[in-house]
């Protein structure tokens, strides 16, 4: 007897083929939606500034993937192990080895966290007045240097301050830019140029392996050296692997050697890539510069084989920087991401293009037209994205940009609200819900007005400014 075979409802040629986070779910933390009153008081009283809610008021935590990775089952495990002995933990020669053979440096400072490092670097580097030349700039680093006396140059391209430019690697340096600056103010008046892997305030773009090649070879024939803020290293490396012709077949730590190979040191904090909530380091090639680190070290962070980190969380970091290189990791990582940039974007929410690795960037400018950037569009849109659904998310505009020397407000080009997503702690659920939210108060937009400033303090004043509707 013949069987009649079930009428599918799609041709088989046709099935698209998902992938799925490549981990299961061990332990949960729970978390709840205030209501709607609540929620409206909690703001009021953080004086509109994200930043300034408790978390155990947030329902969806998107302010930042720093610090707020699920660590794995192996890296609980180094923590058990973690040896706290004050000088020369085992877990401090075990992430050693691990920096050197991953990043490729000789020397390996560990730091409390990123800025600890940036600290470190600019003190040692910048001479009064010189110039630190840089594709975009991060508010940590642009501070360490300029409190150092350096003074922070845009070498960016062009198509990194806009918005819509599809271009693949918006984070490459404008060799022109460059070139100009050097010619302008003499070689020796350049600090070192800094370069950031997937540039954060540009919306997470990366610079191509073609591009650092290029500003490699123009800072040798200078005697510029190059710093990496090799922060978010690993997500560059996808998408070089991913969109950069002839690397498709490379391993995602090969290329990562091969971005580091083409510098003379990086600044880390390890709360990004490295999967860990505390952390950070230092790692250079030049013998007297990581002298002159490890002596400054002990005087801000802590001995030089801890730098303020505990053994157990070096531990955990050696873990997560090895599971960090993991392609399928890394892939469900940064795909996740444009996951919630399709959605959104299916919504017709103006979003920054290509999606970034580690966050997905509303445009508050094309959402909000109608206020003027003084009255800080950005700032309002993260507020009123909480109210609508408890959602945090950040401000990344003209008040996370501060003040220039003459006392006026920077105007950035940008005007954004960043959708951080934290590694390996939501699920797809989580971004729909993330992104429906986002739609409905775009629906409403143009009832919103802005906002005044009643509170600026004196440094990075995102962090602790409040503010009042207007
Ligand atoms: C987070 C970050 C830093 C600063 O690191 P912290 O660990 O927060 O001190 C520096 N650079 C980039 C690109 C970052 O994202």
């Amino acid at each position: 007897m013949k069987h009649q075979r079930h009428p599918l409802a799609y041709d088989s040629s046709e099935l698209p083929t998902s992938w799925a986070e490549p981990w299961k779910i061990k332990m949960v933390e729970h978390i709840r939606l205030l209501p709607h009153d609540a929620r409206q008081q909690a703001i009021a009283t953080a004086g509109w500034n994200t930043f300034l809610l408790p978390s155990s008021d947030v329902y969806i935590d998107l302010l930042t993937d720093s610090g707020t990775s699920a660590m794995s089952d192996r890296q609980w495990a180094a923590l058990m192990t973690g040896d706290e002995a004050y000088a020369g933990s085992k877990d401090f020669y075990e992430l050693e080895r691990t920096v050197q053979e991953v990043y490729g440096y000789k020397h390996f400072i560990p730091t409390h966290q990123g800025r600890g490092a940036e600290h470190l670097l600019s003190q040692i580097l910048i001479k009064p007045g010189q110039l630190v030349p840089g594709n975009m700039y991060f508010t940590t680093t642009k501070f360490h240097q300029e409190y150092a006396g350096g003074v922070f140059a845009d070498v960016i391209v062009d198509a990194a301050h806009d918005p819509t430019s599809t271009l693949p690697f918006k984070g490459n340096v404008d060799l022109d830019k460059l070139a100009n600056l050097v010619t302008s103010h003499g070689a020796e008046r350049i600090a070192y140029i800094s370069i950031e892997g997937t540039v954060n305030m540009a919306g997470g773009q990366p610079i191509s392996i073609e591009n650092l090649r290029a500003v490699r070879a123009y800072c040798t024939q200078h005697r510029i050296p190059l710093m990496l803020d090799a922060t978010r290293l690993v997500e560059n490396a996808y998408f070089i692997r991913k969109q950069e012709p002839g690397w498709g077949d490379t391993s995602i730590a090969a290329i990562v050697k091969e971005l580091c190979s083409l510098s003379d040191g990086c600044t880390v904090s390890a709360k990004k890539d490295g999967l860990v909530n505390i952390g950070g380091f230092l790692a250079v090639n030049d013998d007297l510069l990581a002298e002159k680190a490890r002596a400054l070290v002990v005087a801000f962070e802590g001995l030089h084989t801890y730098g303020g980190m505990a053994g157990r969380d070096m531990g955990a970091l050696a873990v997560g920087i090895r599971e960090s290189l993991e392609y399928d990791y890394i892939r469900a990582r940064v795909e996740q991401v444009a996951y919630l940039g399709a959605r959104l974007e299916r919504f017709g929410v103006p979003v920054v293009v290509p999606y970034g690795g580690h966050a997905i960037y509303l445009d508050a400018k094309r959402i909000l037209p109608h206020l003027d950037q003084e009255t800080f569009p950005a700032q309002r849109l993260a507020a009123e994205l909480y109210l609508e659904a408890g959602i945090r998310t950040m401000e990344r505009g003209i008040v996370s940009a501060g003040r220039a020397p003459d006392g006026s407000n920077y105007r950035p080009a940008l005007e954004l609200v960043r959708l951080t997503i934290p590694r390996r702690v939501y699920t797809q659920s989580h971004l729909d819900v993330t992104s429906e939210a986002v739609a409905r108060v775009c629906a409403r937009a143009d009832t919103l007005g802005g906002l005044r400033m009643v509170y600026e303090p004196e440094h990075l004043r995102f962090f602790q400014a409040r503010f009042e509707p207007l």
